[in-house]
Order: structure tokens, then sequence, then C-alpha cells
């Protein structure tokens, strides 16, 4: 038996003696669940799996595992379950070699390294510890991965193993150092003043090339005054609402999706010029909205000189919608043929400025208009433009919005590409013109816009249209494709409108 043992040592075997068969097992201490021995153990049964041998104090109940399952076996009587049939003991797999860092990036590391070749691989588990601290691990099947989450400027030591379908470990493979490091986009460059206007400033600046860039932060300020930013995704901006004949410092840096900020590039300035109106903007009168607060914002009356329908273009109630401000920004520039044109490019200048859906600290804007015919708009912002609809005798009201997914994706609730009227006399005709024309120019259905109806309780849309009488709708869209192509859905929706109605 002594040789025996020793031959098989690294094995489950089975043996055929003459009519029975034997089977010699080694029990690694691990393989013992129960067995609180250290040294090695062997036993052998024979072919009707009594236990006939065994190395061991004959009073242990013994624990082997067989491909994961265990069976118990206790030694001092005799034993009636059925021996599984054995197969070769599986041997631990190599250490995976090979491992290298492939790239560092903030808070990550990225690694690789040379796939194991056993036949029973299940996968790898790599372990990572920062300098001072202490390993943690995870399980992976693949041979690369990127560890997130790390600290920046601390050295990593990271090493993986492999591991088989019996759980089995090998040996760590050779360790890699890695530190995670900070990686700002760089600094933009070119800034320029390519117009400036009444209360108006537009400037535009090379793109940044980093793969991972999301967006520009523009900065400005009135001399004596203190910094405004707005965010933007494209590399040109139309500051509006500014003050004519006062000289304005303009910067802007770029902002990575992991939030890194690039440094400021060097100022440019301008001053915005409203004495001398161009001619054709002879017809346009910019008032204020909530004149005197903190939400003051423009609102441009476009006359034609002829009577006609008056249509109201709203933008920006929530602030980090960008294509519907943009558009509203351009359309402030619009000449029509009759009636009027009144736009409030950024309703919610504070939510703008936050580039987020409401202004910090204060709940959507577009909730906060009437819900029913007794009830008063709840702030600031929504009673300054449900008093403008009314002063105005706003006929039609189109309200630029976008959403996060396209409506046709169904696995999302969004209502981007969609066309939301509220159903009043002969709205309807109107809105589907509109979103047929905008589907002649779009060939994925996905991507097509849907005509729906009821804007949601409390959105400006809903109270004007169900309880002041104006034709009025929400125009979506899906804010995945670039900011050029949603801003020209928005202004292809208005142009669509305005000249339905003969206005353009
Ligand atoms: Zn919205």
């Amino acid at each position: 038996m002594q040789k025996v043992r020793t031959t098989l040592l690294r094995y489950w075997a089975a043996i055929m003696i003459g009519a029975l068969t034997w089977c010699t097992v080694l029990l690694l201490p691990q393989d013992a669940g129960g067995l609180s021995t250290s040294y090695l153990q062997a036993m052998a049964f024979d072919s009707s799996a009594q236990l006939s041998n065994f190395y061991s104090d004959p009073s242990d109940a013994v624990t082997i595992r067989v491909q994961g399952v265990p069976y118990t076996y206790n030694t001092s009587a005799s034993q009636s379950t059925p021996l599984p049939a054995l197969k070769p003991l599986t041997t631990k797999p190599a250490a995976p070699t090979g491992l290298k860092v492939v790239s560092t990036g903030s808070n990550r590391v990225e690694l690789s390294w040379q796939a194991n070749s056993e036949a029973d691989l299940k996968g790898y588990r790599v372990a990572y510890k920062p300098a001072g601290g202490t390993y943690q691990s995870f399980f992976t099947t693949s041979t690369k991965c990127t560890i997130t989450g790390l600290q920046n400027g601390i050295k990593y030591t990271l090493k993986v193993k492999a591991q088989n379908t019996s759980d089995e470990y090998s040996s760590y493979s050779s360790h890699v150092y890695a530190t995670p490091k900070s990686t700002p986009p760089s600094t933009p460059s070119g800034l320029k003043v390519t117009s400036i206007g009444n209360g108006r400033i537009d400037v535009a600046w090379n793109p940044n090339k980093g793969s991972d860039l999301k967006q520009y932060r523009l900065a400005y300020k009135p001399e004596g005054g203190s910094y405004k930013s707005v965010f933007t995704s494209g590399t040109s901006y139309s500051l509006t609402g500014l003050t004519n004949g006062k000289k304005y410092t303009l910067k802007v840096k770029a902002i990575n999706e992991a939030g890194e900020e690039s440094n400021y590039c060097s100022f440019v300035y301008a001053t915005p010029t409203g004495s001398s109106p161009a001619p054709s903007k002879a017809n346009v009168k910019v008032e204020t909205l909530a004149a005197g607060t903190k939400y003051a914002t423009p609102l441009y009356v476009i006359s034609s000189g002829q009577p006609g329908p008056v249509v109201m273009v709203v933008g920006g109630v929530h602030g980090n919608e960008e294509a519907g401000y943009s558009a509203a920004r351009k359309i402030t520039e619009y000449k029509i043929n009759r009636g009027t044109l009144i736009v409030i490019p950024e309703a919610n200048k504070l939510a703008i400025e936050a580039n987020r859906r409401a202004a910090p600290g204060e709940s959507d804007l577009n909730r906060a208009f009437p819900q029913s015919s007794s009830q008063n708009p709840k702030n600031v912002l929504s009673r300054a433009i449900y008093s403008a609809i009314k002063d105005y005798k706003v006929d039609w009201l189109i309200d630029l919005h976008e959403g996060y997914d396209y409506y046709k994706n169904s696995s999302t609730d969004s209502v981007g590409q969609t066309l939301i009227y509220y159903p009043a006399n002969s709205t309807k005709t109107t809105a589907q013109a509109i979103v047929d024309d905008l589907n002649k120019g779009i060939s994925s259905s996905l991507k097509k816009f849907s005509l729906l109806r009821y804007p949601v309780k409390g959105s400006l849309a809903r109270a004007a249209g169900e309880y002041l009488g104006v034709h009025t709708m929400i125009f979506e869209t899906c804010d995945n494709p670039s900011l050029s192509i949603r801003v020209n859905y928005h202004t292809q929706a208005v142009n669509k409108l305005l000249s339905s109605l003969n206005m353009r």
C-alpha cells in the first residue's frame, strides 16, 4: 500500500486488481471538510465501495469531495453509500503569465494577461491593493479587465491567479504596478468673438480632441460684475440678455466625462451694442420677464406690422435641454410676414446656468403652472410666463424640450422625438403636419417623431391649452444625436408651425 500511496500521491485513481476495483484516494486537507488533521491521508475502497483501508485515526468521520459533491464516510462503521465513479484528481492550473498594465487613467487601471490553456479552467481572480493597504479581489472569465474606483496618485500592486472548475487556484502571477492619475482635458484654444449684437455676444472656439470630452464651460462677466457660466457640448455659443455698452470678459474650459476640468483659455473681451440696432431688427422689442428678480430673462417681441396670429416659442424651461434653448435663441433673429412672434429663449436662466432640469434648490418649473381653472401659477417665473401669454393674447404656443431616449424605444419611458399637443380645435391638424414634415427626413423608424396628446398636468403647455384656450404643444427631441441635428429639428418644427400659419 505504501507504494501505491506514493505513486498516486497527486491523483484520484481507479486501479484494476483482479476482480476488484481498487480506488486509492488522496485526501488533501482542503478536500476533507470537517477533517482537522493536517497530514495527508490515503484510503482505498473495494468494488462494493466499502472502506477497506484507511491510514488515519479509525474514529474519524471523513468527507471527500468528488467533482464538488461531498461524500461523508464514517471510518468506524461499515460504509453503505455507493462510492461515485472516481476521476483523476484535477491538477491546479498554472499561474497566469504576461500580466501587464494596458492603460491607466483617472481612478482606473486596465490590465491584460495571457489565457491559460487548461481544459477545466473556470476563470481568473484579480487581486489589487494600494500601497500600504490590503488586497481586494474579484473573479472574471476574461483575460482583461478595467478596475475602477481607484485613488489617483496612489501606487497599486496587481496580480492574477487562475481558478479551475474544482475551485482550485494556481499561484499568483508575478505582480505589476500602476498609479492611476487624473488626465484633465487640454485647455481649449482659439476662443474668439464671432459677432456682437443687441444684448448679445457670439463666441466660438476650436474643438478639443479628447475622446472623453463631455462639454465646455463658457464663463462671462460684465466689467465690475462677477462670473456666470453656461455649459454646452458645441464649440460656439450665443450669449444673450447682456447689458449693452458693458465690456464683458469671456473664457472657456473643457470638461471630460469624469468631470475633470481643463484650465480656462486666455480671455477675450466684447461689448454688446444695442444703441443702433440693425434695420432688420427695427421690428424687434426686447422686454424683461420677471424684471427685478433673480429670474429676470429676456422676452423678444417680433412684430410683422401686419395683423395675424400671435405665436409664442419657449426654450429653457428645463435648463439641461440644450437644443431647445439653443434653437429658441436662433428664433429670436427671425423675421415674419404677418402676426407676432414672441420668443422666451431662456425661460429658466438659473437652471440653464446650472445645466440642470430645475434651478438649484427649486422644483420643476414645468409643474408650476395651474392644474385647475381656479389655481394660480406657483412661483415667480410661472406667473410671469403665464401673464405674458394673457397680456400678448397668444394664440399658439410651442415649448421646446428634450428627452434622454427615443420614445419608440419601449424599454425606457422617455418622450424624446415626440410632439405632445393639447387636443382642442384645430391643434391636431397642425401638430400632425409638423410631425409629418420632420419624419420625411428621418429614415430610421426608431428615430421618427410620434404625435402624442395631453401634455402633463402642471406644465406650461397643459395649463395654457386647458385654461387659456391657446393651441399648445411640447416639442421633444431625443438628446442622442449631435447638438446641431437636434437644434435643426427644433427650428424645423417651429418653421413648420409658422409656415402653416402663413407667417413665414
Ligand atoms: Zn423638458
